[in-house]
This record gives C-alpha cells, sequence and structure tokens, in this order.
C-alpha cells in the first residue's frame, strides 16, 4: 500500500482516546474531533455539524476512519456517495476499538487494506465483507495496482459477480508480471486458455481487446512513445498524433509508459505538458546517444539539424525497448512531429517500492509489535525462512505473495525482496526476534549498498522485534539488570579465534552473557569450549538459563549452574544465558542486582 492521506474522525472523548492510539501507525494521518478542554493537543477541531466536515473532507482525503457507530456513519455518508472509483474508502472503528469494519470503498477507495492495518495495529480481527476476501482471490478491480498497470475500459461490476460465483472468467494476459497468478487459490474460477464461451474475460495486455462482454482490462505500461518534433509544437498535435499510431496498431493508450526524445526537447512545452498530465515518465538523450541506435529510418536531414539521423526511433529504442512502431510524421499549423513506438519486456512502475525489515519476535503472535503487524498488512510480498513464515501464517493473506527459502540461502533472500522491491512492491523481509540482531537487516542494507542504493528507493524501514535474550530474560525473572552482551558461537561467517577471543573477553570483564546459534548437528564442541572458558573465569555456581523454543509449541527453559550445564541439553533452537558474578537465583528466578542494597526482610 502506498501512504495516502487518512483522516481520522472521532467526535466523542472515547473515540479520540482510541483515535490516538492510532495516529502514530498511521502515515499521513490527521485526526479531526469536537473542541473539548480534554482534547487530543493532535487533534484539528470542527465546530457545527459534523455532516460539514465530511462534505469538507470527502474530496481532500483518500480514507476517512471514523470513530463512530456505523448506523451513524452510514446516515452522514449517504448524501456524498457517488461511484466507488472516485470516493474515499471509508472505515468504521467502534469506540472500544474491538471493532473495524470495511465499510466502503473496500478496493478502489483502499478500505480493506486499511482496515487490515488498524486491526493490527488494535490487535483485532479486521470485519471485511467483499466477495473477493471470502474467497481468498485478488479484487479484479485492483489486481494491477502493485505494479504500476492502469485500469482500461470494462464492466467491473459484472466481471467480480462472476468471479464472486466462482464461474469461469477467461484471462488473455499478453505482457506485464505474471505474479498474481501464483498465488491463485485452488480451485480459482480463472482460466488461462483463451475461451469465448466464459461467464467473463479479463483481458491484461498492452493492446486493445477483442469486443467481448462482459470483460475488463487492465494494461501493464510496456510502450514507450520515441517523440521527436519542432520547437513550439502543441501538446494537442502531440496527443493526437500518439493516439493516432497507437490506434492504428490496436495498442492502448493506459500502457504507455512514457516519453523519449533528444535532451535538446528537455524544455519543449507542449511534451512536458503531456507528459504531466498522463504522469508519464520522461527519457532525454544526447545525440550522440541516440545516433548509434540501429533505425529502420536514418534521415540525413534530422543529422544535419541535430547530431543524430534518428530521434523518435532511437529515443524509443534507447530506453531498452523493443521498435514495434516505425516513426510516422504529423504536422498542423503549431508545426511537425515525428512519433515511433517500442515495447519494453517489462512494465513501468511509477511506485517506488518498500523494503519492511520486520522482526517477528520469539514466536508467539502476541509478541510481534502492532507495528510489524501492521506493516505486514501493507504489503504485496513476504520474504523469510521457511519456519519464521510458518510462524506469523495467521497475520498473512493468501493474496500475498510468499518468498519462503531454505535457512542457508540469505543472499539470494536478500536479493530477491530487493528484486521485488525495485520493481514497485511493498516487501517484507522477516527474521525471528529482532531483525537486526544476527537477522536479515543487515544483510539487505549491505546489498542494498552494494547495488549503489541512493538510500531513498527503495524505501527502507526497519520494524524492531523481541530478540531470544529479552524473550529468555522476561521468562526467568530480570537476569539483564546490568551490563550484558551477546555472543553467536556460529563459526559459519565468523572464524573461531574471533569468537572464542570474544568470550574470554567478556567472561574476564563481567558481561552477563548470551550464547546465541550455540550448538547445531555439525558444530558440537564451540558450546563446550565456551563454557570451560566461563568456568574459569567465574564461580561454578553461577546460575546459567538454557531456554529452547521460547514463546513457541514445546517451549522448555531449564535453570542450571555453570558446574552443571549439560551441553547435549542444547541446540540450534536454544539460547543459553550465563549469569555474572552478582546474579542470583530464586526459586524459577534470575535477578541481576542494579546495586539498589536492597535487603532481605529477616536479616
Ligand atoms: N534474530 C534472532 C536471532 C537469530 S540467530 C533474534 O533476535 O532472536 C538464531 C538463534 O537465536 C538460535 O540459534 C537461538 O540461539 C536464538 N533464538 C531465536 N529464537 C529463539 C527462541 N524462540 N527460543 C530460543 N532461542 C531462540
Amino acid at each position: 500500500m502506498v501512504s495516502n492521506s487518512i483522516a481520522v474522525i472521532a467526535p466523542t472523548p472515547a473515540g479520540d482516546r482510541l483515535a490516538q492510539r492510532l495516529l502514530d501507525g498511521l502515515p499521513n494521518s490527521g485526526l479531526w474531533t469536537k473542541p473539548r478542554p480534554d482534547a487530543s493537543p493532535h487533534a484539528q477541531t470542527y465546530e457545527g455539524p459534523l455532516s460539514d466536515l465530511v462534505a469538507t473532507l470527502w474530496d481532500q482525503q483518500d480514507q476517512l476512519v471514523f470513530v463512530l457507530a456505523v448506523g451513524a456513519v452510514v446516515r452522514l455518508i449517504a448524501p456524498f456517495l457517488t461511484h466507488k472509483s472516485q470516493d474515499p474508502g471509508i472505515v468504521v472503528v467502534d469506540e472500544t476499538g474491538s471493532l473495524v469494519l470495511s465499510l466502503c470503498g473496500g478496493h478502489l477507495g483502499g478500505a480493506d487494506d486499511l482496515t487490515r492495518r488498524i486491526a493490527a495495529l488494535l490487535g483485532v480481527s479486521p470485519v471485511i465483507t467483499s466477495a473477493s476476501a471470502a474467497l481468498d482471490l485478488p479484487a479484479v478491480d485492483t489486481l494491477g495496482l502493485p505494479y504500476g498497470w492502469r485500469r482500461g475500459e470494462g464492466d467491473w461490476l459484472a466481471v467480480a459477480a462472476a468471479i464472486a460465483h466462482q464461474d469461469p472468467v477467461s484471462v488473455t494476459q499478453t505482457c506485464g508480471w505474471a505474479l498474481w497468478q501464483t498465488v491463485l487459490p485452488e480451485g480459482h474460477p480463472f482460466q488461462f486458455v483463451p475461451s469465448e464461451t466464459a461467464a467473463a474475460h479479463l483481458w491484461i495486455s498492452d493492446r486493445q481487446p477483442p469486443p467481448r462482454s462482459p470483460q475488463v482490462c487492465w494494461h501493464p505500461r510496456t510502450l514507450w512513445v520515441g517523440v521527436g518534433c519542432e520547437r513550439g509544437v502543441s501538446a494537442a498535435l502531440l496527443e493526437s498524433s500518439i493516439r493516432q499510431v497507437l490506434q492504428s496498431q490496436g495498442l492502448a493508450w493506459e500502457a504507455i509508459a512514457g516519453v523519449a526524445s533528444l535532451d535538446l526537447k528537455q524544455d519543449e512545452q507542449g511534451l512536458l505538458e503531456l507528459a504531466q498530465q498522463w504522469d508519464w515518465a520522461l527519457h532525454f538523450f544526447p545525440a550522440e546517444q541516440l545516433a548509434i541506435q540501429p533505425v529502420p529510418n536514418p534521415s540525413t536531414v534530422v543529422a544535419d539539424a541535430v547530431g543524430t539521423p534518428s530521434v523518435a526511433e532511437a529515443a524509443a529504442i534507447a530506453v531498452g525497448a523493443v521498435l514495434i512502431v516505425e516513426k510516422q510524421v504529423f504536422r498542423d499549423p503549431s508545426g511537425a512531429c515525428t512519433v515511433a513506438i517500442a515495447r519494453a519486456a517489462q512494465e513501468y512502475t511509477p511506485r517506488p517500492g518498500k523494503l519492511y525489515l520486520i522482526g517477528t519476535g520469539p514466536g508467539a503472535l502476541s509478541q510481534i509489535t502492532p507495528a510489524a503487524q501492521a506493516a505486514l498488512a501493507d504489503c504485496d510480498a513476504i520474504v523469510g525462512y521457511q519456519l519464521y513464515i510458518d510462524l506469523i501464517r495467521p497475520l498473512l493473506r493468501p493474496t500475498q505473495v510468499i518468498d519462503a527459502r531454505p535457512i542457508t540461502q540469505e543472499v539470494q533472500r536478500a536479493e530477491a525482496a530487493i528484486a521485488l522491491a525495485q520493481r514497485g512492491l511493498t516487501v517484507a523481509v522477516v527474521s525471528s526476534g529482532d531483525c537486526g540482531i544476527y537477522g536479515m537487516a543487515g544483510l539487505v542494507l549491505e546489498c542494498l549498498v552494494a547495488q549503489g542504493w541512493d538510500g531513498q528507493t527503495p524505501a527502507v524501514e526497519v520494524c524492531p522485534g523481541i530478540t531470544a535474550l529479552q524473550a529468555l530474560a522476561a521468562r526467568v525473572g530480570a537476569p539483564l539488570m546490568h551490563d550484558f552482551c551477546a555472543i553467536s558461537l556460529s563459526d559459519l561467517l565468523t572464524p573461531w579465534p574471533v569468537i572464542e577471543q570474544r568470550l574470554t573477553a567478556a567472561a574476564q570483564a563481567d558481561f552477563v552473557v548470551a550464547l546465541y546459534n550455540p550448538r547445531s548437528r555439525t558444530r558440537l564442541q564451540g558450546i563446550q569450549t565456551a563454557v570451560d572458558i566461563f568456568r574459569q573465569a567465574r564461580p561454578k555456581d553461577t546460575p546459567v538459563a538454557i531456554a529452547r523454543s521460547l514463546y513457541r509449541d514445546g517451549e522448555t527453559i531449564h535453570l542450571t549452574t555453570l558446574a552443571d550445564i549439560d551441553v547435549d541439553q542444547i541446540d540450534m533452537l536454544t539460547v543459553v544465558l550465563i549469569g555474572n558474578q552478582s546474579t542470583q537465583r530464586h526459586g524459577d528466578r534470575l535477578v541481576t542486582p542494579r546495586g539498589y542494597g536492597v535487603r532481605s526482610s529477616d536479616t
């Protein structure tokens, strides 16, 4: 989901209090409430009837969230509703925050996505009643949005109804990413063998569809328009020329990715106007770069004038696309222009892409931060190790793309996630615990930097999680009250002598120490060496906690001492905590005194 502007409308004191919990997790949101002495300092206040406020916000905001009774909201918005392609998405939250409902504009208005996000922030189940959600199918009217496709003509209602009834829907896809097809559930109604007898048709192409009914069209933006023109040519001539070329070839206007031309045209008014109006990408090339493109119709006249024998054809090819329509010349009283069309193998997307680096905590869903849950709700794709994906499965939607690779393929996983984000998707990379503690966050950032990342695109947001040592500390009491450190015993990426040096230093410096990756099936000796190092530096009765599968099914926690550690109890799902010289055991609790000097009542 790309960030929209969201108005949270909470007239009552209880609603205002609840809304404040949401603002933090909803980028670009504002809160409106009634003027009151105790109104939230972040809120804007409104006087007069609520319907006046709704009238003002209706066209300004992408989504309206009402913390109000559903019936009141229905009456309020009824007079403003026009069409689902124009109306804002409407979400209703009850004042206690136990129910979040996508009321209107579920797909095009983004209300379903926002409802999921708010539900994640409040820790409740979203109420989403659209048919596609019930069938675990992508909604046909938002299908292409993650890929930057444009909606074409169509009877959207009829096709959506056919899908809802699970009638056969024939799909023709001639270009654009087929990723959406990979998440279709068993028994979905789409047929990928063209069929004229299907109940409805879905056309995904940069071409115009054949006339069929009911049918809807999505146009991946694969077409690059090469333009050459005389100075001062009008936007109207450029538009009518491009339209004529596309129409004569059966190509779709909505499939235009952008225009390409000579760098001298960077300030060509008509061209800029048109590009802005249609939100096209612009590519300008110097004459030398255009001159080397192989084109079918070079011209010596053009070469003499601007230093390259071709502008329109050469510029369209220079974008990295294949010429499919040779140049045509058009004139009107404002001047002359040439138009050529090339097709790129991959669609252009104006979406910048986003990477969330998410720590999902030790295991239980309750230990994942609401921010991380909201981020997961935003994502088009989730990348992670299978075990961690399985742990968060209830938070995922069937329409999200899942890339679950085996544990050893960290670099491939990071690169896969970056590649998805570079194509405009919002992507989560999940690690258990904290993503930045022996997790994927650092690797993803390193890979980005190695690829020359500008720090902006794709955007990166890190969502912290509860790491294993915190989870263990919480389960056994408060052993991290004084200085502590974490050491991983895995020598896959760190030479063992370095690990041993750190163990010795930590033991001597009297840190409480958490040992991550303590022992694998092939690394048996490391943990024994580590224990020996600590036995030399600390008393034999120093408390030790050995915890396996914390906050997961089959959790075990075993308290022992340095002298009695049984390394056979330890494996890769285990974290080991060794107390410092003053760590004390009280029953099944460990405490490392901070130094307040609290005495027992009987002394
Ligand atoms: N990013 C993770 C650590 C990954 S390294 C985090 O912040 O927790 C993997 C090691 O972490 C495991 O070998 C184990 O030592 C520890 N670990 C992770 N989750 C654990 C859990 N739920 N219970 C016990 N140990 C865990």
